[in-house]
């Protein structure tokens, strides 16, 4: 049996109230009825009397009736409980207890005097339940009188604004109000006043912090029951956050929008989702036309296996950067492009489908094209000069050669003739020809990769003494060869190398004062010989010193006005990189130049 024991229930209340008459003998008998009791219930007394009174209650047996009157002298007591009516109906049912007695005090029975509270349970019920959701909204609800003042407060606000219920109830709503905006709550409080609702107006409030919220509000007029407006009640959505998100949103909108470059999404079955101006352009098909289309639409017959690489790797969640490939526009024309295609996921982190960029590279590749065909021009002009080099120093070293015989004839004829200087004079230009035609033609072999090597094993000192005391002797600048006891054996090929110290030497003569010295000597250095070369000279500058070794290259400056060709050190440096050798200079303008020259030793 449940009665509970009453809590809501003061002692002030009118007992007149209690309307219900129901009396039962200790055994439950019920022996009065009166006719509220059977308005409420539905029973006639004569349906009722003499029945147990258990059968006026929800679900219970009534066994001890004795429970409600343990304590007759004091207070009666109240209880609350659910009781059910004739059809069944159930009813919130609030009495109290009292003894019945006989005149010798002995207890008889009980009396219920009870009072229908369905309807206020009912509206408390729902009164609780508004409150809970009240109190659980993520919106602020807050109420207010029609002179602002605020008269609830819920959870929300409180997280939203940062006053408290205590902090916040009894204060003038202007609390939160910036004061731009406070004529705004005059224009609200005139609309609520003739009883009209504001629906969803975006405005700015303020937060305790000073914090400016982005709010919608929602706001209606409370009445009492008699329908008078009494108050305000507002519900205040922050959608500072939305906000953001919708800006980002719509930005992001944009920067696709006007993108040069074509950004379609698709799904994973290939499904185009969306398509931006810069996609219709590229490919003819408007938006509408595309979307909802298989992305096949713009690839190529021959190409369709590419689309199945692409989505296999989105699946696995890849990106693909910057693929070159072609796909097709409406009208059926071609389109280089280079595709960046990256996995689109959701808020889960799934994988839906995949966002393409696609760029037109067509100029590109054109350009690229373009330029490979100017480079093999070139490069063919290259060949057809160096051909052309090659083929008219051969045709001009016969002739010479023919001269300088002829010359060396003359000169013997006319040894005593003192017009015999005019012939010496000729052979000397001769010579300077010949070199000349010599070292193009090599320039031409290097060029076309045919630049013969004899290798053969020497003594690289003893080559640099037969050097300077046959080659230079007719120079006038001191040569000092530091002399070695040493053997530097090379595996090289002598002409050359020769080649290359000759050059070298003849620039030193060349580029300084006539009597100037020049220093040569060498060392082992690991696995190599290191030659050195200096002359005190007009020098190189800084800037110069890595170029002289490339072809036709000469120094501007003063060191223009010696004739030069700018062949030399390039055919030197061409010969000792075959050698497996290091060739490099060091230089002070004005003060001399040293060139070195490394080549592996053969044995030491
Ligand atoms: P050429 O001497 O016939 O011009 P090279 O290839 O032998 O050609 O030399 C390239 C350039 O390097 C020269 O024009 C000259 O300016 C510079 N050069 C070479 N050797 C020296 C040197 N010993 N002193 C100063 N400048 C030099």
């Amino acid at each position: 049996m449940k009665f509970e024991k009453s809590e809501n229930l003061t002692n002030t209340e009118d007992i007149s109230d209690f309307d219900v008459l129901i009396s039962f003998r200790m055994d439950g008998t019920i022996f009065n009825w009166n006719s509220v009791a059977e308005r409420l219930f539905g029973y006639a007394p004569i349906e009722v009397v003499g029945q147990n009174v258990s059968m006026i209650f929800q679900k219970t047996y009534f066994d001890n009736p004795a429970a409600f009157i343990k304590d007759p002298d004091c207070e009666p007591v109240r209880y609350e409980t659910v009781c059910k009516t004739k059809s069944g109906k159930k009813i919130n049912l609030l009495f109290q207890a009292f003894a019945v007695k006989d005149e010798l005090e002995i207890i008889q029975g009980v009396s219920l005097m009870g009072k229908d509270i369905t309807a206020e349970k009912k509206a408390d019920e729902k009164q609780a339940m508004l409150a809970s959701i009240v109190s659980s909204s993520d919106d602020a609800i807050i109420s207010k009188t029609l002179n602002g003042i605020i008269t609830s407060w819920n959870k929300a606000a409180t997280e939203i604004f940062g006053y408290t219920e205590k902090e916040a109830i009894g204060r003038s709503i202007s609390i939160i109000i910036p004061e731009e905006s406070l004529d705004e709550e005059e224009l609200i409080l005139e609309n609520i006043r003739r009883g009209e609702k504001i629906d969803h107006f975006e405005t700015i409030r303020r937060a305790k912090d000073g914090t400016e919220k982005l709010v919608s509000l929602t706001i209606s007029p409370v009445r009492n029951k008699h329908g008078k407006i009494i108050g305000v009640s507002k519900i205040v959505q922050d959608i500072s956050a939305k906000a953001i998100h919708e800006e980002r949103r719509s930005r992001l909108a944009a920067i696709v929008t006007s993108s040069d470059d074509a950004i379609i999404s698709k799904t994973l079955d290939g499904i185009i989702t969306t398509w931006n101006q810069a996609a219709t352009r590229m490919f003819g098909y408007t938006e509408e036309e595309a979307i909802g289309k298989h992305i096949s639409l713009i690839i190529p017959k021959d190409r369709m296996d590419e689309e199945a690489n692409i989505i296999n790797n989105i699946r696995l969640g890849n990106k693909i950067d910057h693929f070159e490939t072609i796909r097709v526009a409406k009208d059926g024309s071609e389109r280089q492009l280079s595709i960046t295609v990256s996995p689109i996921r959701n808020s889960k982190g799934k994988i839906i489908g995949a966002s393409k960029i696609a760029r037109d590279i067509s100029m590109r590749v054109e350009a690229e094209n373009k330029q490979k065909l100017y480079t093999q021009r070139l490069q063919d002009l290259n060949d057809y000069k160096d051909e052309f080099m090659a083929m008219a120093s051969h045709e001009l070293k016969t002739p010479l050669t023919v001269i300088m015989a002829n010359l060396q004839i003359l000169q013997e004829i006319m040894s005593a003739d003192p017009r015999v200087k005019f012939v010496s004079k000729s052979m000397k230009q001769v010579n300077k020809l010949n070199e000349l035609i010599f070292k193009i033609l090599d320039v031409s072999k290097i060029h076309a990769g045919k630049l013969k090597f004899e290798f053969s094993d020497f003594d690289l000192y003893q080559l640099l003494k037969e050097i300077t005391e046959h080659t230079l002797k007719s120079t006038s600048h001191p040569v000092h060869l530091e002399k070695q006891d040493e053997r530097f054996w090379v595996k090289a090929d002598k002409e050359k190398i020769e080649q290359v110290i000759v050059n070298i030497l003849s620039n030193a003569v060349k580029y300084s004062d006539s009597n100037e010295d020049i220093f040569i000597d060498l060392k082992h250095d690991g696995e190599n010989i290191v030659v050195r070369i200096a002359d005190k000279g007009i020098g190189i500058p800084q800037s110069d010193l890595e170029n002289v070794f490339q072809r036709f290259y000469r120094v501007s400056g003063p060191a223009s006005s010696f004739s030069g060709s700018g062949i030399g050190l390039y055919i030197s440096a061409e010969i000792i990189k075959s050698h497996g050798g290091k060739i490099w200079a060091e230089s002070q303008l004005g003060k001399g130049s040293v060139f070195y020259f490394s080549i592996p030793a053969s044995r030491s």
